[in-house]
């Protein structure tokens, strides 16, 4: 048998302080990490965790509500648009997507890994235009200049290459509805929801622990599909049941809530933009003066705020190694590059601090000044 202290004795943790820049899961504000914590003790006085209860007991549905909520509020979302948390990831979508909507032919554009996986599903389902591709160049920028077609069902773009530091920060024009694949920028910036049909992502990137999936959806595009659609697989279920069809990521859902909370206290989407576009500019200007390093993406307009990708500069390949090291010796973890693109990778989403950029800033100065 514990004592009720051995029990407890294991959550003084002491979290040794590190800068992280990791890509996905990534950094969650410490506001949601505690209030989760907490709520895995004890959930809303039931004397019970949030592991433990049901998904339908009126403390969590009240959870949900307030998320769907939040998320309407935080992003201007307007009527007509229903906000739903289903299970299975982004890489579910890529499939839910053409389930839902393509009859015949679908728009793509191909911007990185992500986007051809979503191709690749699409084309499961029927004929697929890929409108535009960086390919050619490893995906360093976002092509632009193409033209969607008229009877395409949709037209899907992924605003934010996490791999390759790319990333489309306008609300794009689309003859056709457009679906936006936004795991790793949503709520990076304020967005105009009625340009678009349905956003989507995982959570792991900016908002959540892994397990949640966040869809936004124009109701009115839903129910148009000629083929019957799998009742787990379909939109209209989950909409229907307001995410509680089935059990939902009880526990993801909650850090999701507080997050949006998190966001809401700290001002909302645009002051985020503000401090998002100060941190990248942050980074942006020491890979730019350095000259150790380059920046990996080839256009400035196209280079991320989320995910900010750079090498070592012609002639100084040799150190990479050696700058990895000395910068995880300053407490800096997940800068590494992806391995498609190699050199390294800072992702800077919402709930990193300033102060981490400015410390991998001196970082490369103080490497500068050392070799
Ligand atoms: C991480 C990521 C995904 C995959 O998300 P899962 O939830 O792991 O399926 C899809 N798209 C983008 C842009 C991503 O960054």
């Amino acid at each position: 048998m514990l004592t009720k202290s051995q029990e407890y004795k294991s959550l003084n943790i002491k979290r040794m302080k590190k800068h992280n820049f990791f890509a996905g899961p990534s950094i969650l504000p410490q506001f949601t990490i505690e209030n989760t914590a907490k709520a895995i003790h004890e959930f809303a006085d039931m004397g019970l965790s949030l592991m433990e209860i049901s998904h339908r007991s009126k403390q969590f549905v009240t959870v949900v509500d307030e998320a769907t909520a939040l998320f309407k509020e935080l992003l201007n979302i307007p009527e007509g648009y229903s906000v739903i948390f289903l299970g299975g990831g982004a890489s579910t979508q890529f499939a839910m997507i053409p389930f839902n909507l393509m009859n015949k032919k679908a728009a793509y554009l191909n911007t990185g890994a992500w986007a051809k996986k979503s191709i690749k599903e699409a084309k499961l389902f029927g004929e697929v235009d890929v409108v535009g591709s960086s390919e050619d160049k490893n995906f360093a920028y976002i092509p632009k200049g193409y033209t969607i077609p008229a009877d395409a069902d949709y037209f899907h773009i992924t605003t934010n290459n996490t791999i390759y530091g790319t990333e489309i920060k306008e609300d794009l024009y689309s003859n056709v509805p457009l679906v936006a694949d936004m795991s790793s920028d949503i709520f990076s910036r304020p967005i105009d929801v009625s340009k678009y049909g349905i956003i989507y992502g995982g959570a792991q990137k900016n908002l959540a622990p892994a397990g949640v999936t966040f869809v936004i959806i124009k109701n009115d595009l839903l129910g148009k599909v000629d083929h019957s659609i799998p009742t787990m697989l379909n939109y209209q279920t989950h909409i229907d049941k307001e995410s509680m069809f089935n059990t939902p990521p009880v526990v993801p859902i909650f850090a999701a809530l507080q997050t949006l909370k998190w966001l809401k206290a700290k001002g909302g989407v645009a002051k985020m933009n503000e401090i998002n576009l100060m941190k990248a500019g942050l980074l942006y200007d020491e890979i730019d003066r350095n000259p150790l390093f380059k920046g990996s993406v080839l256009n400035i307009e196209d280079r991320s705020i989320m995910n900010i990708c750079f090498v070592m500069n012609e002639g100084y390949e040799k150190h990479e190694a050696d700058f990895f090291t000395f910068a995880t010796e300053k407490g800096m973890v997940g800068i590494k590059g992806h391995r498609s693109v190699g050199g390294f990778r800072a992702s800077t989403y919402n709930a990193l601090p300033v102060e981490s950029v400015q410390a991998l800033v001196i970082a490369m100065q103080d490497f500068e000044k050392k070799i």
